[in-house]
């Protein structure tokens, strides 16, 4: 998929009239830290459009950017961050549950980003179980390959396998993997 556009349009921290407009979401969950802004970043070919959630300030909302004019990347906050106090820990859960179970969003393709040297962490895998539960479906965009050998990268792969779900071997930093998650995306 060719990028011609990709723009910043609002963050939200719940019910919202963006939620109402007939455009599909692509939507990126996955715990802070493993390169989910990286990701974005290099799939939409931009350097900085989307901000870290390391970045000091970043709001913990939910994220809508508008592709090419007729899809939305929405970036969710990353799980898990390190510094965060339990109370903003719990919001965040609540958020990101909200918008996955509860928003009423039916026109989204769920990506799991996930750093593919620390593999599926006890939070991914209650996202996972949680979207499994509810019958939904998602890929696993398994960032990072370019920190493993050959041996590591099959045995990661391999367990990934496991999930049933579409994998995609992926380098924010290397840019690699930008086709096979279009590819993957249209199927
Ligand atoms: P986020 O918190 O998930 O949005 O993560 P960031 O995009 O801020 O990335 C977190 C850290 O991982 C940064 O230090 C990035 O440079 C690093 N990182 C992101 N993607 C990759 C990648 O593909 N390979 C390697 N080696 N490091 C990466």
């Amino acid at each position: 998929m060719k990028i011609t556009s990709a723009q910043f349009i609002k963050g939200i921290r719940g019910t919202d009239d963006i939620l109402e407009q007939d455009v599909p979401h692509v939507a990126f969950i996955g715990r802070s830290n493993v390169g989910k802004s990286s990701s974005i970043n290099a799939l939409l070919g931009r350097n900085k459009l989307v901000k870290s959630s390391g970045t000091p300030g970043k709001t913990r909302e939910i994220n809508f950017f508008l592709i090419n004019k007729e899809l939305f990347f929405v970036d969710l906050p990353g799980y898990g961050y390190a510094k965060l106090g339990k109370v903003d820990r719990e919001q965040l859960r609540k958020l990101i549950n909200w918008y996955l179970f509860d928003s009423g969003v039916e026109d989204r393709t769920v990506v799991v980003v996930i750093d593919i040297k620390a593999g599926i962490t006890e939070h991914d895998e209650e996202v996972i179980l949680a979207m499994t539960n509810a019958g939904m479906s998602f890929i696993i965009l398994a960032n990072k390959i370019d920190k493993l050998n050959q041996k590591e990268k099959k045995e990661a792969f391999d367990k990934l396998g496991e999930y049933g779900v579409p994998v995609i071997p992926f380098s924010a930093v290397k840019k690699r993997g930008v086709k096979e998650f279009y590819q993957a995306l249209l199927a």
